[in-house]
């Protein structure tokens, strides 16, 4: 039979590459904030990450959804999921490199800046099994101010092991913890919450209520929040009890999420679950705010993570496909997509990297202070920024990037959910004005952090003077977005100045330049296209 027709200028897929090389921002970022000694082992986990192997894992986890299993065949409670393998195996990677509860041990200066680094780039791969990850980290320090929990469980936790069985914990070698906030009448208002706890004995309170969200149900441990006698307060609440039984939380439905389909995320039933306090009767929210420090942080380095890996496959189409007589990233005005999507990218790993640099130092009061300024800046602004730059690299792609099949698809419908939970973005904005309103010394801080390259570039130095004009005035709470965001974006140039070259001459001329609302839409000679696209390695 003759041939219909030779398939031809359709780009192989992206595969078998270097992560962490192909993500030069990333790697000078590692550098310059206090982990250049993780360089070697970042360059040997970009391999791994980059394989075919790792490409079709994440795929497979997210095809196979979790299946809810309420009951055994002989009508015993489960209440549990059963996850594909390829889940297990992201897991297993993610202990075993320590960004699931084992970090802390790592006391090397730049060790937080090394995991952040990490978490980037296991983002590019897969998003659903970070979820997890980041509980399971955040955890640690909440778990350690009860001395009741240091053994087995802190220690469990701790281990730089996965082990998904559904067992008690005598039983176990690795540990996951989830985290149990929302409820139907309110997220983000936890004070709204109405699940109650009373004491039951030995130390115990038993818990009666529910939560509307409750991600990986299987997970050995929730921290959960109640209101006891003196307030809302917050739990510790294990799956199974020290004698062996499962605890009474009850799955109720699975949620048929947008994306995040590796995960499985539940509506569950408490019906005098028991469960042990932490950190105080009335002081739940003080005391989970600790933990979801940490989880922000993570989401704003999973979101830097998802537009890298779609902007790399955005890159590699247009080095291959070509449109009316050359390659598409010959085309001026390609180019300037791609080039306008690199310094995201650029300013997202650099200022993630930075918030994660202050975890470094929790001896210094003053990094400590950055940390609860970039921590709410980072999340509102890279995590807000997500889905706009997926949708471009989408574009790029053209129809083959709005195919299932293709590589853009999942990550698209992964990308607003970072900006949703652990505090959604209004919620982030406004963080930041308390932190202002209560620190005296929150704006000396961030002006000295912006300060830090002054002089090197007048629109940096230009726009440091706006904010510190505006900083003088009371924040208005109708205007948070805007000052969040200016904020960011200064940050993120006042990181990239430190290292001086194409990429932040090009962030803070691009920054400052008229520009319209779509990215790409940058006066050009501020944008230097190609010689921007040449600095991230595609010249
Ligand atoms: C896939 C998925 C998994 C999840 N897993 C978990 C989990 O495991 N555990 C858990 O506890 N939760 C989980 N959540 C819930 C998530 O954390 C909440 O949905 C989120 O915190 C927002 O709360 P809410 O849905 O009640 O919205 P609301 O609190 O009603 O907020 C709605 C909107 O109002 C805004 N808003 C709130 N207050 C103000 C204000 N004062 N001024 C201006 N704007 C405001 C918010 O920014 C938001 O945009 C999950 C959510 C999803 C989507």
């Amino acid at each position: 039979m003759p041939a219909t027709h030779e398939v031809s200028n359709q780009p192989p897929p992206l595969r078998d590459f270097n992560r962490f090389l192909a993500n030069p921002p990333l790697r000078a970022a590692l550098a310059r904030e206090g982990a250049p000694w993780a360089d070697e082992e970042l360059i040997a986990r970009g391999v791994e990450l980059g394989s075919g192997e790792w490409i079709e894992r994440g795929e497979t986890a997210n095809r196979n959804r979790p299946r809810l299993r309420l009951f055994d065949r002989f009508g015993h409670r489960l209440d549990r999921f059963d996850f594909d393998p390829a889940w297990h195996a992201c897991l297993d990677w993610l202990k075993r490199q320590c960004l699931a509860g084992a970090a802390w041990h790592d006391a090397r200066t730049g060790a937080a800046v090394r995991r952040a680094a990490l978490f980037q780039l296991f983002a590019e791969v897969e998003c659903g099994s970070l979820c997890p990850a980041t509980m399971s980290h955040s955890a640690v320090p909440l778990l350690a101010l009860s001395p009741a929990l240091a053994d087995p469980w802190l220690r469990l936790l701790q281990a730089p092991v996965h082990d998904g069985r559904d067992l008690p914990i005598a039983q176990k070698s690795g540990l996951l913890i989830g985290m149990g906030l929302t409820e139907k009448q309110g997220g983000s208002d936890l004070r709204a919450n109405t699940t109650r706890a009373v004491p039951a004995g030995d130390g115990w309170y038993a818990l009666t209520g529910h939560k509307w969200f409750f991600s990986v149900p299987n997970s050995d441990a929730h921290l959960v929040t109640a209101q006891a006698a003196d307030g809302l307060s917050c739990f510790f609440l294990p799956r199974f009890l020290p004698d062996g039984r499962r605890n009474a939380v009850r799955i109720q439905r699975t949620k048929d999420k947008l994306g995040d389909h590796a995960n499985a995320s539940a509506e569950v039933e408490f019906d005098a679950a028991l469960a042990w306090p932490i950190g105080g009767e009335g002081r739940g929210i003080a005391t989970i705010i600790e933990m979801a420090n940490h989880t922000r942080l993570d989401c704003a380095s999973g979101s830097a993570g998802i537009m890298h890996g779609v902007f790399s496959e955005a890159l590699h189409h247009a080095r291959h496909r070509h449109a009316f007589g050359k390659p598409l990233i010959e085309q001026p005005l390609m180019a300037a997509v791609l080039a306008d999507l690199a310094l995201e990218c650029a300013g997202h790993s650099a200022l993630c990297l930075r918030a994660a640099a202050t975890v470094d130092h929790p001896g210094d009061g003053g990094e400590r202070l950055l940390k609860r300024l970039l921590t709410p800046l980072a999340k509102y602004w890279i995590c807000k920024r997500t889905p706009t730059v997926v949708a471009e690299t989408m574009e790029v792609l053209g129809g083959n990037g709005y195919i299932e099949e293709g590589p853009i698809a999942r990550p698209f419908r992964q990308s607003p959910l970072n900006s949703i939970w652990e505090g959604a973005g209004n919620v982030m904005c406004l963080d930041l004005l308390r932190v202002l309103a209560r620190e005296p010394h929150a704006r000396e801080v961030l002006i000295s952090e912006l300060e830090r390259p002054l002089g090197i570039h007048p629109a940096h130095d230009r726009q440091v003077a706006r904010i510190k004009d505006q900083l003088r005035r009371e924040p208005v709470e109708a205007q948070a977005r805007w000052l969040a965001e200016e904020l960011a974006v200064a940050l993120e140039a006042s990181c990239l100045l430190r290292t001086p070259g194409v990429l932040a001459e090009a962030f803070c001329n691009s920054r400052e330049a008229a520009r319209g609302q779509c990215l790409g839409a940058v006066a050009a000679p501020a944008l230097a296209a190609g010689e921007v696209l040449r600095a991230v390695g595609a010249g």
